[in-house]
């Protein structure tokens, strides 16, 4: 019973955070900044890693994600990259989410992203690619690859919002023609209805 009070308490508050960010921009809601954060392109790993850490605190406040499990990421140049010894294709893409059976977890999350991206630019994909992961570590949306997908560019989309990346923002609602770009827009059609934290909501029940 005080589990059950407790857990609805905590998505009570959890819905007031999710408001009071997205009617706000990264100006006015302050998140934590790291030390030593005066830099324009992530360029390499040190600055990648000090991301990672102001990312998490934007998918905690903004989405009610939280990763349990380790994130390693690695930044890669040129049209390919390594991985276990295979190359892997990029095909255009600026990131990357695999997942290593590894640690305390039994679960890292290994996170590719393109090298050199402008900060917001790299925390927007940071932000699609945490979501593969938290998809991962909560074991939802298993066997819809496309809605993974969709909902993995719904939160990439709110992030460059967020930033006030709004031009960024617009490519990614009006990707159609592709299979995977089909259901960012049913998620959009499912926000109109029932709000941002209603996609959120009704996003965690699917496994
Ligand atoms: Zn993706």
């Amino acid at each position: 019973m005080e589990f059950f009070v407790k857990a609805v308490k905590k998505t009570v508050l959890g819905i007031g955070r999710f408001l009071e960010f997205f009617t706000m921009g990264e100006t006015d809601y302050k998140l934590h900044t790291p030390e030593g954060e005066d830099f324009e392109d992530v360029s390499d790993l040190f600055k990648a890693r000090a991301l990672v850490a102001k990312t998490k605190d934007m998918m905690q406040q903004g989405f009610g994600i939280i990763l349990e499990s380790p994130v390693i990421i690695n930044l890669y140049e040129g049209k390919e990259f390594a991985l276990k010894d295979t190359k892997k294709e990029l095909c255009g893409v600026l990131g990357q989410y695999h997942y290593e059976n590894l640690g305390k977890n039994n679960l890292a999350h290994m996170i590719y992203i393109a090298k050199g991206l402008e900060k917001r630019r790299f925390m927007s994909v940071l932000a699609h690619e945490m979501t593969h992961a938290f998809l991962r570590e909560a074991k939802l949306m298993n066997c819809d690859r496309y809605l993974r997908e969709g909902f993995a560019r719904w939160v990439e989309y709110k992030t460059l919002i967020f930033l006030g990346l709004n031009e960024e923002a617009e490519k990614i609602v009006h990707i159609k023609t592709h299979k995977y770009g089909k259901d960012v827009e049913k998620i959009f059609r499912l926000e109109k209805k029932v709000g941002t934290e209603g996609v959120i909501q009704v996003l965690r029940r699917i496994d």
